[in-house]
């Protein structure tokens, strides 16, 4: 094992970046070394909007692997180390250690770039106005909510994670309001976006269909429209795009989307250098157009296949059919594939047997290819085991299932857990076409 050559430099110890490290340590054990800035890895940032609404208490439970556990597994960990610039031509990077205050160099064999997106952080200047996208804003962002004179917050984006921090906001005991341009949270269509706004509204959180332009000193928002919305804490979730500022410049092809071109196996248009995460286009699960999913299980799928890639191993990268959920107070909703113009069928009904003490609700929306009739999309918002549905309609997409078969399509019935027609089936059986 030598400090000076190490077999594979990885950029970034987050979902990808970890997950490529430790695949590529499996061949090469001491000889894989991940640069990242952060003082901790293995952070389960998935969970951090629930450290920051105080749901989940301890930070500690979202320390997945330690230190040692990750030195274990064969990596080196240069943590506190922020990359400043990478010479692809002479094969070094350039980068500072926050710790000592030093700049140092290190060359490369192999290098696997995993440094996530960009994040745009207007208003990243005024103390109370926060993006916590790791561990360290996030138990910012926890304090000040823990502070009494804390009032009023403000969300700004309604994605998933904004949906998420105003929750967050909500379970602390803020007056809370969210604020995105977007005319459908989520793209919902039709009733399933009124059932989220009126969960929303139903747990004091205050939705306003705006543009944020700019901060008028440290607590006002100003707004598109000329109006103005007071905060005591404003907490940012609008989204990353892939070009990370780290990799502008770079002779590396980019794809249609922005991200880095890669193929199957993470490897970029050069030689001998990988890449996986959030900075990249994904090859996708069938056809040839590559899509940009900035999600957890793509960066760490395909970082798996990139660090064994890198070590001459055959592993490939499947692709994602794109899906994803998230729990809005008491409800769960989700979507998986896409929806365009495609036909719709739409519907809303129990659960569970309909006579059930709680029979809870599901609303389902399917959208079908018009000419082969096979699914393309769907939407959900349930009172629960929306995971789950996507999962089989993840599956129906990726097998190509169309109309006919979703309506044949079996499962197990009982009152308390399910009702003679589930959600697909009484989606494809009402036959009602909706628009
Ligand atoms: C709060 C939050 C909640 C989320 N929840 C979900 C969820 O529920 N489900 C889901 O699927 N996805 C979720 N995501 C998205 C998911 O976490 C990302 O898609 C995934 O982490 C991307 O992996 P990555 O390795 O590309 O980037 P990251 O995990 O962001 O890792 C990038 C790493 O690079 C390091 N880095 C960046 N620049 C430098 C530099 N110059 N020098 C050194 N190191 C650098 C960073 O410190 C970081 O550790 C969430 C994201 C956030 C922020």
């Amino acid at each position: 094992m030598s400090l000076q050559e190490p077999a594979l430099v990885v950029i970034g110890g987050g979902a990808a970046g970890l997950a490529a490290a430790v695949e590529a340590a499996r061949w090469q054990p001491g000889r894989v070394l991940v640069l990242d800035q952060a003082p901790v890895l293995s952070v389960g940032t998935c969970g951090l909007p629930y450290l920051v609404g105080g749901q989940i208490g301890d930070a500690q439970k979202l320390l997945l692997h330690s230190r040692q556990e990750l030195e274990e597994r064969g990596l080196r960990l240069f943590t506190e180390c922020r990359l400043e610039s990478i010479d692809l031509a002479n094969q070094r990077l350039h980068y500072r250690d926050l710790a000592r205050g030093q700049n140092n160099n290190l060359p490369f064999q192999n290098l696997l770039l995993a440094p996530g997106g960009r994040f745009d952080f207007p208003g990243g200047h005024l103390k109370n106005v926060l993006a916590p996208r790791d561990l360290v804003s996030s138990l910012r962002a926890r304090a000040w909510l823990r502070q009494p004179e804390c009032r009023r917050v403000l969300v700004v984006g309604a994605g998933y994670l904004g949906l998420e921090l105003a929750e967050a906001a909500r379970f602390a005991g803020k007056q809370v309001t969210l604020l995105d341009p977007c005319s459908r949270i989520l793209g919902l269509v039709g009733t399933l976006h009124d059932t989220v706004l009126r969960e929303l509204a139903r747990h004091g959180v205050e939705w306003r269909q705006h543009e944020l332009m700019a901060w008028e000193g440290e607590r006002r928002a100003q707004l598109r429209d000329g109006s103005v919305l007071d905060f005591d804490l404003a907490l940012l979730a609008t989204g990353v795009s892939p070009r990370h500022p780290l990799l502008e410049g770079l002779a590396l092809e980019r794809g249609p989307l922005g991200g880095l071109r890669v193929d199957r196996q993470g490897r970029t248009s050069r030689a001998r250098i990988w890449a996986a995460g959030d900075c990249c286009e994904i090859p996708p699960r069938q056809g040839t157009r590559p899509v940009y999913l900035p999600l957890a299980r793509p960066a760490a799928l395909l970082g798996r296949a990139a660090g064994a890639a890198s070590m001459g191993q055959s592993s490939s990268f499947a692709g994602c059919v794109p899906c994803a959920s998230v729990k809005v107070f008491e409800l769960e909703v989700g979507w998986v594939g896409a929806m365009g113009e495609g036909d719709r069928y739409l519907s809303d009904g129990p659960l569970r047997a309909a006579y059930w003490s709680e029979p809870g609700r599901l609303q389902l929306c399917l959208e079908f290819c018009p000419r082969s009739r096979r699914l393309l999309g769907a939407q959900a918002v349930a009172s629960g085991e929306v995971t789950s549905l996507l999962q089989t309609l993840a599956l129906a997409i990726d097998q190509g299932l169309d109309f006919e078969a979703l309506s044949d399509l079996d499962h197990p019935y009982t009152p308390p857990l399910s009702g003679m027609w589930n959600g697909i089936a009484r989606t494809v059986r009402s036959s009602k076409r909706w628009a």
